[in-house]
C-alpha cells in the first residue's frame, strides 16, 4: 500500500515539473517576443549633423532647438518660417533658381518645436484616428521638422497636397540634390521610412550626401544604417 502511495507521490511530482518547465518557458517566449514587438527608442547624441537620421526609432531630445535658425525670405515663403542657415540659404537659391525657369516654389512648413508637434500629431490622433496618425504624421521628438532642416513644400497649384500635380514637382524631384535636399519619404520606399509617401517633404543634407543618395537611390535611412550611423 505505502509503495503504491509512494508510485501516486512520484508521479504526481513529474506532472508538477513537466507543469513547471512548460509555463517557465511560456512566459520566456512571451517576455521575448514582448521585447521584439517595442523596437528600443534611441535618444540622439549629435542632433546638429547635417545628416542627422531622425525617424521612429531615432528620437531627438526634448529641448532641442537649433542655434542657427534664420527666417527664409518671404517671397519664397508662406508666412514667417525658419530654417537653419545652410538649409535657408541652400533653399533661396533653389527657390530663386526655380523662379528663373518659370517655376513657383513656396515654402509652407518649416522647424517646427517639440511642444508644436506633439499638438500636431495629437490632432492627427484626435480626427484620423492612431493608425492612420503614425503613417503621416510624426510623434513628438520623431519629426525631421525639429531639425530646422526639412521643409514642405508647395507649387503653382497653391497647395502642397497636390504638389505632386504641379508643374514644379518634376523640376525639384531631378533638380534638388544640387541644393543639398532629398526627398525624404518616397514612394517606393514607405516600408523602409515608415512614413507614406510625401512628395512636398525636402530634406537638406549637404550637397555631397544628397547627390549620392540621388544617385543610388537610397533613403537616409538606409544609408545611416549601412553605415552604422
Ligand atoms: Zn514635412
Amino acid at each position: 500500500m505505502s509503495t503504491f502511495f509512494i508510485y501516486i507521490i512520484y508521479i504526481n511530482m513529474k506532472v508538477f515539473k513537466f507543469l513547471y518547465f512548460t509555463f517557465l518557458i511560456f512566459l520566456i517566449c512571451l517576455f521575448f517576443s514582448n521585447c521584439k514587438r517595442k523596437e528600443r527608442i534611441i535618444i540622439i547624441k549629435e542632433p546638429n549633423k547635417y545628416d542627422v537620421l531622425v525617424n521612429k526609432k531615432y528620437k531627438l531630445p526634448e529641448d532641442y532647438i537649433p542655434n542657427d535658425l534664420e527666417e527664409v525670405n518671404i517671397n519664397y515663403a508662406y508666412e514667417h518660417k525658419y530654417l537653419r542657415h545652410e538649409a535657408k540659404i541652400a533653399f533661396e537659391n533653389m527657390a530663386y533658381d526655380a523662379s528663373k525657369l518659370g517655376y513657383k516654389i513656396i515654402l509652407v512648413s518649416a522647424y517646427r518645436n517639440y511642444q508644436y508637434q506633439q499638438s500636431l500629431y495629437q490632432e492627427y490622433v484626435d480626427t484620423m484616428g492612431i493608425e492612420y496618425a503614425k503613417m503621416c504624421s510624426a510623434e513628438a521628438g520623431h519629426s525631421e521638422h525639429q531639425t530646422g532642416l526639412a521643409l514642405d513644400i508647395m507649387g503653382s497649384n497653391g497647395d502642397y497636397n497636390l504638389f505632386s500635380e504641379s508643374k514644379e514637382f518634376v523640376w525639384v524631384k531631378e533638380n534638388a540634390h544640387k541644393y543639398g535636399f532629398i526627398l525624404r519619404y518616397p514612394e517606393n520606399k514607405t516600408k523602409i521610412t515608415g512614413f507614406k509617401y510625401e512628395p512636398w517633404h525636402y530634406r537638406y543634407v549637404g550637397t555631397t550626401l544628397a547627390t549620392y543618395l540621388y544617385e543610388n537611390d537610397l533613403t537616409l535611412d538606409e544609408y545611416k544604417e549601412k553605415s552604422n550611423l
